[in-house]
């Protein structure tokens, strides 16, 4: 065995082989792989093998797509069949909600390019010949779904592995891992030692031990799956013949279940809501290529539903059933990245759909560890967009919650309950007491918005305007015409202080500092010149600086940060978590009741728009900006947790009669929507560069080198070839969701990347994306929601206060 090599993959299921044959793809050859049994000994020997290109994540979607494109090379290359049946699949529909949702999948997916569409219910006969047609309305036909040979697939990328160099070795098993003081690590084998730069570990049912060897605790936790195979069904041979083709692979969500050929079988598999993990803790490593018991009672439902739907089916006769583990993170997307702390220690886990996804996982993570980025948006299914509190029991919950509703309908305004409430602020209590429906933001409670007395505090889900609708309206038109108050606990922030704090700043970011006392709007690019970040940065005193951003991403930040601070110490970084929390005040009385609450002088002369202050606050110690994502006169009141009621408590008295009231998350996105604001993750993302997404001002050009300059200047000198773009919609009773295509003369020009409903001004809103040349006065536009053309126009400026006077008021 050799001793050294520029990587070690750990494990040999599909995802392992497929990032050891990425790594050859991008030139590196001296990569080894190290599997404790044979290839394939993990989840991988058992799968249905089932794959498909749909994803709730569109960016996820592509790189699925990617890897069922990728199939035909690895078979000329390797030489070895991956057993592809290109056989399309269908997704059957049984309730109006269900084909919305469908209309909306379908939607989705126009501007990826994906060909998908909504049939009826006879035409969807046409691929899966068994259908009870009374108990459907509709299906969705994609054409780029199929099954395939798991071992043969994996046994292919090996194959190609190998030819580009890397060698495997089976029988291997990686016992400890040490990191040494230059960064290198040594991989501790039943074989010997190799020493190497980087290691992946797609460890799969054992990547938490994996994890383990390093002192981390990856949210996996693999769940027993079970599936059966029918015996020979005559009409299956029949139709192949008649037809020339393979049945579809169906999915039926009012069984939970899916279906595909198998033989002159079917293969049915189900999603049961009375899941089982397997091995919650810790994988035993004496697993071999082994089966779990099936139990065939838990499916007991599914089967039911499914014999009904499929009445032939019920008669067939089970030829066998598997049972089987196999791992999720708590939002069912894969773990791929650099994992935070550890140099050179990559993640490629928690792979739950292996035949779909782990091409574009071992082509992501390829391009990652060799340019230094993944080459594309993998936000949905990077390592880092889970924090500490994604703890082992917490991934337990949401990982049984995410199995038992694999095939549910997810609404956009539906908040999952598994695992929560985990972080609380001390104004949780109150909050309810008041009417909160509460939301999960990154394991924090957060208020969405407030149910007027009487009213029940709960969403009525729905893909159309719901109950929240008129607490809503209320909440934003209070802020606009008197005074709002809400948490903004679930920010980000951080405390930057040294001596190289002010360089380091200004490297990274691309706009300059602010001066002390004053705040400064800053994104951040990676060396592609692409958006990683958006931050609210304010100059606290000499080398201490206070920066706010999306709490979705502080460990990738954290991450990001950590690898560009300079090595000499000079600069430090913490973030702050719930050591500070936050309340927001905002509307045109904020400055009255700010002004009741501290002996400060708040006057406008005094306290001007973007400043930044340390002062008392209803006697507490607090750091005051005044800015607000409302777009209007505010401010946001930062203080340490064990004060926060009493600042609420103070607000709430304060500002009885100068019309305050509660506004939640929901009523600040609007808010913001009205004055055409950007939000991290929707309109801000590592696919968009900072000039096509409208933040020219913030880049900063003439200062010195910063991180992605270059590559901004050549964006600008090329000029955007796409632009992010304000609309009004003519919606009816549903707004945008966001990802919905923008039509332009018949055809998908662009998408949708957030919207909804301006209370104040009364319309309803789109922010996206189309191209430059589209983006004219006058453009006709069409907006898909719910699988119906909405007309929608232009609007250049924002439709409230498009001078930004409110703001400096
Ligand atoms: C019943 C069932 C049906 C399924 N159906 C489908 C389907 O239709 N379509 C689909 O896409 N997916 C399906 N899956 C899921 C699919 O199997 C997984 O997504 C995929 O196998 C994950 O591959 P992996 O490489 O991440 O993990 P694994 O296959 O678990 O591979 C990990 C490998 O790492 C090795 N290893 C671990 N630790 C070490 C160590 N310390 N040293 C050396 N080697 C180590 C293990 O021995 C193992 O071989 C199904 C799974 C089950 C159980």
């Amino acid at each position: 065995m050799k001793t050294t090599a520029q990587v070690v993959v750990i494990g040999g299921g599909v995802v392992g082989c497929s990032v050891l044959y990425h790594l050859t793809k991008k030139g590196w050859s001296d990569v080894m792989l190290l599997e404790r049994d044979q290839l394939t000994s993990g989840s991988t020997w058992h799968a249905a093998g089932g794959f498909h290109t749909l994803n709730g994540d569109p960016n996820v979607a592509m790189l699925q797509s990617y890897t069922v494109g990728l199939y035909k090379e690895l078979e000329e290359i390797s030489g070895q069949s991956c057993g592809l049946h290109l056989s399309a699949g269908i997704m059957l529909a049984d309730t109006p909600e269900r084909l919305e949702f469908l209309k909306t999948t379908v939607a989705k997916g126009r501007y990826l390019g994906m060909a998908t569409e909504i049939i009826s219910v006879q035409e969807a006969k046409t691929y899966f010949p068994f259908i009870e047609d009374q108990h459907f309305i509709g299906a969705l036909l994609d054409p780029n779904e199929g099954h395939l040979d798991p071992s043969g697939t994996t046994y292919a990328y090996a194959k190609a592995a190998k030819l580009g160099g890397a060698t495997i070795e089976v029988q291997t098993k990686a016992e400890s891992l040490e990191q040494k003081p230059n960064g290198t690590w040594r991989v501790i084998t039943n074989k010997g030692v190799v020493e190497c730069e980087h290691v992946v570990n797609a460890g799969g049912l054992w990547a938490r031990e994996v994890g383990r060897m390093v002192g981390i605790e990856l949210p996996v936790l693999a769940m027993e799956h079970m599936y059966l195979v029918t015996d020979e069904i005559p009409e299956i041979g029949e139709y192949n013949r008649s037809t020339g083709k393979d049945i579809a692979h169906v999915i039926d969500f009012g069984a939970e279940c899916y279906l595909r050929q198998e033989g002159k079988g079917i293969v049915l598999g189900a999603y049961e809501k009375a899941c089982v993990p397997w091995s919650p803790k810790t994988t035993p490593w004496s697993f071999g290529q082994e089966l779990l018991q099936p139990d065939l009672d838990r499916i007991a439902l599914s089967l039911e539903v499914a014999f009904r739907h499929f009445p032939r089916l019920e008669n067939a006769g089970i030829k066998r059933v598997i049972n089987g583990p196999f791992t999720f993170a708590p939002d069912g997307n894969p773990l791929v990245g650099p994992v935070r702390g550890r140099t050179n220690f990559w993640s490629a886990c928690g792979v739950m759909a292996g035949f779909s996804q782990g091409g574009g996982v071992g082509l992501a993570l390829s391009n990652w560890m060799v340019d230094g980025d993944p080459g594309f948006d993998i936000w949905g299914m990077d390592v880092a967009r889970y924090g500490d509190w994604a703890t082992r029991t917490f991934t337990n919950a949401k990982v049984r919650e995410n199995y038992s509703r694999r095939f549910s309908i997810r609404f956009p305004n539906e908040e999952l309950p598994a695992g929560r409430p985990l972080q609380t602020t001390p104004l949780y209590d109150t909050f309810l007491a008041q009417g909160a429906v509460m939301g999960d933001s990154w394991g924090m409670e957060t208020p969405l918005w407030f149910a007027p007395p009487g009213e029940k505090a709960e969403d009525i889900v729905s893909f159309h305007r719901s109950n929240d609708f008129e607490p809503i309206k209320a909440e934003c038109l209070a802020v606009r015409e008197a005074v709002g108050v809400t948490e903004i606990a679930n920010f980000a922030k951080y405390e930057i202080t040294g001596a190289g704090a002010e360089a380091w700043l200004l490297q990274v970011m691309t706009n300059t500092m602010p001066k002390q006392g004053r705040l400064m709007l800053t994104p951040m690019l990676n060396h592609q010149g692409k958006i990683i970040g958006d931050f609210t940065v304010a100059k606290a005193a000499e080398h201490r600086y206070m920066m706010w951003g999306s709490s979705q991403a502080q460990v990738n930040h954290m991450r990001w940060f950590e690898q560009t601070l300079p090595k000499d110490g000079s600069v430090k970084i913490e973030a702050l978590g719930m050591k500070l929390i936050g309340l927001s005040i905002a509307g045109p009385n904020a400055r009255a009741l700010l002004q009741r609450l501290t002996d400060d002088d708040v006057l406008n002369e005094a306290f001007k728009f973007m400043d930044y202050r340390e002062m008392e606050v209803a006697t507490v110690k607090a750091q005051v900006n005044r800015v607000t994502y409302t777009g209007d006169l505010g401010y946001e009141i930062w203080v340490a947790p064990e004060y926060q009621r009493r600042l609420y408590g103070s607000i709430q008295a304060a500002g009885a009669d100068l019309g305050l009231k509660n506004f939640g998350m929901r009523a600040l996105l609007c808010l913001r929507l009205e004055k055409n604001f950007g939000t991290w993750y929707r309109e801000f993302r590592p696919i968009y560069g900072p000039f096509e997404a409208g933040l020219d001002r913030f880049i900063k050009l003439d200062k010195p080198d910063f991180i992605g300059r270059a590559a901004a200047i050549k964006e600008k000198q090329d000029g955007p070839k796409r632009q992010r773009v304000f609309m009004v919609v003519d919606a009816l009773d549903a707004d945008v969701m966001g990802d919905e295509p923008i039509w332009v003369d018949g055809k998908v020009a662009g998408w949708v990347t957030s919207g909804g409903f301006g209370h104040f001004v009364n319309q309803s809103l789109a922010q996206g994306y189309l191209p430059t040349e589209l983006v004219k006065p006058g453009v006709q536009l069409e907006i898909e929601i719910l699988g119906e053309r909405r007309p929608a126009r232009l609007q250049m400026d924002p439709p409230f206060d498009p001078e930004a006077k409110r703001m400096r008021m």
